[in-house]
């Protein structure tokens, strides 16, 4: 079934030299979307899995069909909230699917370099900020359980087999093609209709939760890297800096030359504008039932082997993200 998979990128660059194939799971994301326009600078041939990772044949068929070099599975179950609610599809998904893209790629190609987009859930509540590779597993979902049994089972062939598999434990990353379900596009993008006079209030959970946010730009460049290296290894992919979801919301709002003035506290916590008008209100129904300790990751391993690091600071992150959002509330104004 070909239509589950395209290539979608084709440089024009000279076919007869050998380019390097990538196969992409999860291109139609936000990293997807990064990771496969940095290909594509790069002169890769860049082939894009569309299909249901759930269905084996495409897996195969796919593998088969674009012969790749590097694999870079993004794809899946992406928030915590549909992972919750179908433990056994994120297994499924998250988890059975990676190996058998794993094993397929292997097969297609001995050689074939890998590498796996995990994540800071498969990490304890526990562990004190920042966390390291070292630092004790213990996933408190099933979105986090299926991305641990994925990044160990890929360390095992690693270790055992000499497979080039690497994970890339990444921490919260946002751009402005980060979905409203996640709290920093929901304040961007409440905070430029506000602006424009299409909202009158954003309504958040725990203001003072805290997490390292980095720009998916910069994360995907992150796993590239990993691939280029000489030998395979799991590497923490976070800024190292953490800012509370109000940092977020007063960085954001200053962006938009809107002063904030702040008052109360837990649920009664509100900003107000230079006017008076309530701007920033707490509503409970966001606040998550377990909320984990500070998420924020060490990224060291990568600074120092890879020679990785953010490009992106804060600010710019959040004005990336409040430019992209003024500009499309603008086209929702005409
Ligand atoms: P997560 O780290 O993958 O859960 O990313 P989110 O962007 O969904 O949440 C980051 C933090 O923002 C969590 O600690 C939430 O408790 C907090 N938060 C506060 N208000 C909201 C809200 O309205 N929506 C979401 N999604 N998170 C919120």
């Amino acid at each position: 079934m070909l239509s589950s998979f395209s290539s979608i990128y084709n440089s024009p660059a000279d076919m007869s030299t050998a380019k390097k194939r990538a196969l992409v799971t999860g291109i139609t994301g936000q990293d997807g979307y990064y990771l496969s326009k940095l290909l594509n600078e790069k002169g890769y041939e860049v082939f894009g899995f569309t299909g249901d990772l759930g269905d084996e044949n495409a897996i195969t068929r796919a593998v088969e069909e674009s012969k790749p070099d590097e694999v870079y599975n993004l794809g899946g179950i992406s928030d915590l909230g549909s992972a919750i609610k179908d433990p056994e599809r994120t297994m499924k998904i998250n988890y059975e699917a990676v190996i058998k893209l794993l094993n397929q790629s292997k097969k297609t190609n001995p050689k074939v370099r890998f590498c796996q987009a995990s994540s800071a859930e498969i990490f304890s509540r526990e562990n004190p900020a920042p966390q390291d590779e070292s630092a004790v597993y213990g996933p408190t979902n099933p979105y986090g359980v299926a991305k641990l049994k994925a990044q160990q089972e890929i360390k095992r062939q690693r270790e055992e087999a000499g497979v080039f598999g690497c994970s890339a434990i990444l921490y919260n990353h946002e751009s402005p093609k980060r979905s409203e379900k996640f709290v920093t596009r929901k304040i961007t993008m409440t905070l430029a209709k506000i602006k424009l006079g299409l909202a009158q209030t954003l309504e958040l959970g725990n203001l003072s939760a805290k997490r390292d946010w980095g720009f998916a730009g910069d994360y995907v460049e992150a796993m590239w890297q990993m691939l280029q290296a000489p030998t395979a290894d799991d590497y923490i992919v976070a800024t190292g800096a953490a800012h509370t979801v109000r940092d977020f919301v007063n960085t954001a709002a200053k962006c938009l030359d809107m002063e904030l003035i702040w008052e109360g506290e837990g649920e009664s916590e509100i900003a107000k504008n230079k006017s008076g008008r309530v701007i920033v209100r707490v509503n409970p129904e966001f606040y998550r039932p377990l909320e984990q300790n500070d998420i924020i990751g060490n990224n060291a391993k990568a600074k120092k082997i890879l020679g990785w690091k953010p490009r992106t600071s804060f600010e710019d992150l959040v004005r990336l993200m409040i430019e992209k959002d003024l500009e499309y509330v603008k086209t929702l104004q005409q």
